[in-house]
């Protein structure tokens, strides 16, 4: 009896020390977090997650939700980099679906000598919300939130004068405020990629900044430079680090294109990169391989 009074005390006091876990404590495995993109993205089939290529960043989202991603070595690690961001914008669900086809085309044929990194979504808040939003939990546009020059000053005028103050817009109080922004900036410190390829939806264009030549179109989608913003990913990585950056902007948010437009985006992507790595590519210290034991180390 005093033994199970002293279990209910100590239980209670832990439950007072231990903070309330997050709306989406992390139990289970990467894939059943990958799982539940299937069951939220009705255009990612559940066999996506069977991969155990899946792993978790090493931050979670301001609601403690995981950012999933997957690596696709090449067989050398001077290899180019090719970083893959889809969903910054949470509610642009086509821009978080395709680069679940995306993957499935390279499991199916090879990344021709490019190391990939995929993240479909470092937006989950925003994506998981109901309804799904642009911003993350904090509602914070979190491509306004990257560290560009004189951001204190620029961001604030851009999102009160251009924007009127829209709340999808808010580039937040500081930049970098935020732990999705956060781990992105450390991402492309750490993985030092050569192109990023980030996906929009619904301008139905391609955009680009960086050194590179643009690509006049990728599939169906043409170029239209539309300019950078303040804190966007564009500005910080392809004006301010020489990064090239390419921005898919599909042409539905809630529609994916036809699998003929899908193909031809693919194709016309891996010819530009592949072109963009062999004219440009500086020679960049070698990026380690993530092995099966850095992934185990995840999971526990
Ligand atoms: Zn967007």
């Amino acid at each position: 009896m005093r033994s199970r009074r002293l279990w209910g005390a100590g239980l209670a006091l832990l439950s007072l020390l231990l903070p309330a876990l997050p709306v989406a404590a992390q139990q289970g495995s990467v894939q059943q977090d990958c799982l539940r993109y299937s069951e939220r993205l009705g255009s990612v089939k559940a066999q996506s997650c069977d991969h155990p290529g899946w792993y978790r960043a090493d931050a979670l989202s301001r609601q403690g939700r995981p950012i999933l991603l997957r690596d696709l070595p090449a067989d050398s690690e001077y290899a180019p980099r090719v970083l893959v961001v889809g969903g910054i914008h949470g509610d642009e669900l086509s821009a978080i679906s395709i680069v679940f086809d995306w993957l499935r085309r390279l499991d199916a044929d090879g990344g021709a000598g490019i190391h990939w990194r995929l993240t479909p979504s470092m937006n989950p808040d925003g994506l998981f919300a109901r309804p799904a939003s642009r911003t993350n939990a904090a509602g914070v546009d979190l491509n306004r939130n990257l560290p560009t020059p004189q951001w204190e000053r620029f961001s604030r005028i851009y999102w009160e004068r251009r924007t009127g103050r829209n709340p999808r817009r808010y580039p937040g109080e500081q930049p970098l405020s935020e732990p999705e922004t956060q781990w992105l900036a450390a991402e492309i410190e750490a993985f030092r990629p050569h192109v990023i390829v980030s996906v929009h939806a619904p301008y139905g264009i391609v955009d680009f900044d960086g050194p590179a030549a643009a690509p006049r179109r990728i599939g169906h989608l043409s170029l239209n430079l539309l300019g950078t913003y303040p804190g966007s990913l564009g500005n910080y990585a392809g004006v301010q680090r020489g990064i090239s950056v390419l921005t898919v902007e599909l042409p539905s948010a809630g529609i994916m294109p036809s699998e003929s437009e899908m193909q031809a985006i693919w194709t016309d992507l891996g010819h530009w990169v592949l072109r963009e790595i062999r004219q440009n590519m500086e020679p960049l210290p070698p990026q380690r391989v993530r092995t099966a034991q850095d992934r185990a180390a995840d999971e526990r």
